[in-house]
């Protein structure tokens, strides 16, 4: 989708860290971690938010998780929070859906 900062990443367009790749996901680190280690796993296929996600989606939404946790084990890390903001009021500043894992520190309870 044009204008989409994470199209653009999954493109090349805009430079990443990357942790993994195949045909249908992409993974990075976060640009501005919030715990000492902050990956984002990020479906290829445009879709705003879990809202947006169809049936025919489901398979893609399972891998995330399951990718998620296999990077952060491959990374060292112990651990870890997954977090997936849905609209702005939640948090949510890029509208292609991503999934958080983040971990590598004591993560206290969030409001
Ligand atoms: P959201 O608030 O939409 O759930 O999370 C967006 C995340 O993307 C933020 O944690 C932000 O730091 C990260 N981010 C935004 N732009 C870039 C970028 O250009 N490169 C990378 N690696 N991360 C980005
Ligand atoms: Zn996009």
């Amino acid at each position: 989708m044009n204008n989409c900062i994470f199209c653009k990443i999954i493109k090349g367009e805009i430079p990443s860290k990357k942790l993994y790749e195949d045909d249908e996901m992409l993974a990075f680190w976060d640009i501005d971690p919030q715990a000492p280690y902050h990956f984002l796993v990020v479906p290829k296929k445009h879709v705003a938010d879990i809202s947006a996600l169809g049936e025919a989606d489901d398979k893609l939404a399972g891998k995330i998780l399951r990718l998620g946790a296999r990077l952060v084990k491959e990374n060292g890390g112990g651990d870890f929070r997954v977090i997936c903001n849905n609209g702005a009021t939640a948090g949510q500043e890029v509208f292609h859906m991503h999934v958080h894992f983040l971990g590598g520190r004591r993560l206290g309870s969030f409001a």
